[in-house]
């Protein structure tokens, strides 16, 4: 596995952090998790499922409730940045700030009641890597507020919470599933999300069981077009499902798809039959065959490369070197134009493919990847 430097902050405690920045205890320690999203790409936005699982990398935060109406937020990964704010400006929030500080504006928006808080925040969820370390902080600093308020809002709530933070306060137009993954996933098992209902249910893994490991590959390469061609994508999706006469895309099936042709038709059979791939994965997994979900990943890259458009020559380069070097499935995850792409392999092939997919960057010319290995964990919990 290529080398990687993120910190000790797996080993630093954010409580005795907290005491040294406020000179007292903090009223609690919690946590929440990064995610990846095993399949289901670009069916959230079409009211479709998606399937993330919790990687074992957390963001941490330590909290105390105030007896005025001030805010403070500190983070290990932002030292030079200590905010101090009021209630009343916590929608004015801007920066890194503006995830954790928006956070608790929309758990008051929820009802939730008290003063201030002092909050620390310290973590090991990669920034800006595509593994969602945004709602991990969200997600722990919502557990936190509302458990030491003593509130009884249950977990969609808070993920709801998180993720207005994220759309009105931070300006960012995501759906619900990296807050649904961090506060809801099980260890070992990925979540089934319907982004229309945001029914929710576990689908054990089986990985280790299975000697399978699951390894992201941060291309390091994000194209300017990203924001672009996300609300193409998007406006996309939405004139498909006008001209099929459905409400979403979600609900068309194969056979309407004749009704279409030219980009529309390639844009809405990308939606279409990753739909049914993600249907296939869950029937898999729950049938104890976790390796066979292989080809449906490479299927989806296809899908995303050819139909939706999304991938780009260093995601296809790490997509092509993984299966050549003895991968079972590989396919970009996220919005894509760069980003990360997600590697299921066996875990003896682990750095065979790390290597591989290292030289090939080099020779192609793109940026050198970061390979981790990801596990499945649990979803937010109070350490203390
Ligand atoms: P991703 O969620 O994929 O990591 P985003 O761009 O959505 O990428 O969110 C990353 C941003 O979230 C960071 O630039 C920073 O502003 C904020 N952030 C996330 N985790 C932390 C943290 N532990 N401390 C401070 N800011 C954080
Ligand atoms: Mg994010």
């Amino acid at each position: 596995m290529s080398a990687e430097v993120t910190g000790e902050a797996a080993d630093r405690d954010v409580g005795q952090t907290f005491r040294d920045a406020l000179g007292r205890d903090p009223g609690g320690v919690f946590s929440a998790p990064g995610r990846v999203n095993l399949i289901g790409e670009h069916t959230d936005h079409n009211e479709g499922h998606v399937l993330p699982f919790a990687i074992d990398r957390r963001c941490r935060v330590a909290a105390v409730a105030r007896d005025d109406d001030t805010v403070t937020v500190r983070s290990a990964q932002q030292p030079d940045d200590v905010v101090t704010t009021t209630l009343d400006a916590l929608p004015r929030a801007r920066g890194w700030s503006a995830y954790a500080l928006g956070t608790v504006w929309a758990l008051r928006e929820a009802g939730l009641p008290g003063a201030g808080w002092d909050l620390v925040v310290d973590g090991d969820v990669p920034l800006g890597a595509g593994l969602s370390s945004s709602a991990a902080l969200e997600s722990a600093v919502a557990l936190a507020v509302a458990e030491l308020s003593g509130s009884t809002l249950d977990r969609p709530s808070l993920a709801r919470a998180g993720r207005c933070a994220e759309n009105d306060v931070v300006g960012a137009p995501v759906g619900i599933m990296d807050q649904a993954a961090s506060l809801l996933c099980r260890e070992g098992a990925a979540l089934l999300l319907d982004c229309r209902t945001l029914e929710a249910h576990d689908v054990a893994l089986g990985l280790e069981e299975a000697g399978l490991v699951m390894l992201v590959v941060d291309t390091r390469v994000r194209h300017d077009l990203a924001d672009g061609g996300y609300a193409d994508r998007r406006a996309a999706s939405l004139a498909a499902a006008e001209a099929l006469g459905v409400p979403a895309l979600r609900d068309a099936t194969p056979e309407m798809l004749d009704r279409l042709d030219g980009t529309l038709l390639r844009r809405a059979r990308h939606v279409v039959t990753e739909q049914a791939r993600v249907h296939r994965v869950v029937d898999l997994l729950r049938g104890g065959r976790p390796a066979e979900i292989g080809p449906e990943l490479t299927a989806s890259h296809a899908s995303l490369r050819d139909d939706f458009e999304v991938s780009v020559p260093a995601l296809d380069a790490v997509v092509e070197t993984a299966l050549e070097h003895g991968a079972l499935g590989a396919r970009l995850v996220g919005g894509g134009f760069g980003g990360s792409t997600l590697v299921l392999t066996p875990a003896a092939a682990a750095d065979d493919i790390a290597g591989a997919v290292t030289r090939r960057a080099a020779v192609d010319g793109h940026p050198e990847p970061v390979v981790r290995e990801v596990h499945p964990s649990g979803g937010a919990r109070r350490e203390r």
